[in-house]
């Protein structure tokens, strides 16, 4: 079972992968996870509040036997794609000044 692409967030920079996935339930929202080990990938917000919640992504799809927006902490909400998006850019351009 799949439940569709992520769009990976490039950073040449940081070792840790990012991938943002389109909410189905909230258009122009997105969650964001960043890789675990493998194929894991777990919940940026979630770990942040102590939670984990992570994915399997295969090819940029995302696959397993749950809904990825199913079963994050409470207060872990989708944020807007614009959003997330913009805030990828400016940590590659902070990385592009560090010596
Ligand atoms: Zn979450």
């Amino acid at each position: 079972m799949d439940f569709g692409e992520v769009v990976r967030v490039k950073s040449k920079f940081l070792n840790d992968s990012v991938v943002l996935y389109g909410c189905v339930r909230h258009p122009g929202y997105v969650l964001k996870f960043s890789r675990k080990k493998d194929n894991i990938y777990h919940c940026c917000r979630c770990r942040e509040l102590g939670k984990q919640r992570c994915i399997i992504v295969v090819n940029e799809i995302v696959v397993g036997t749950k809904n990825p927006e199913d079963d994050h902490h409470p207060d872990c909400v989708p944020v807007s794609a614009a959003i997330a998006t913009a805030a990828a850019v400016d940590r590659d351009m902070r990385a592009d000044v560090r010596p």
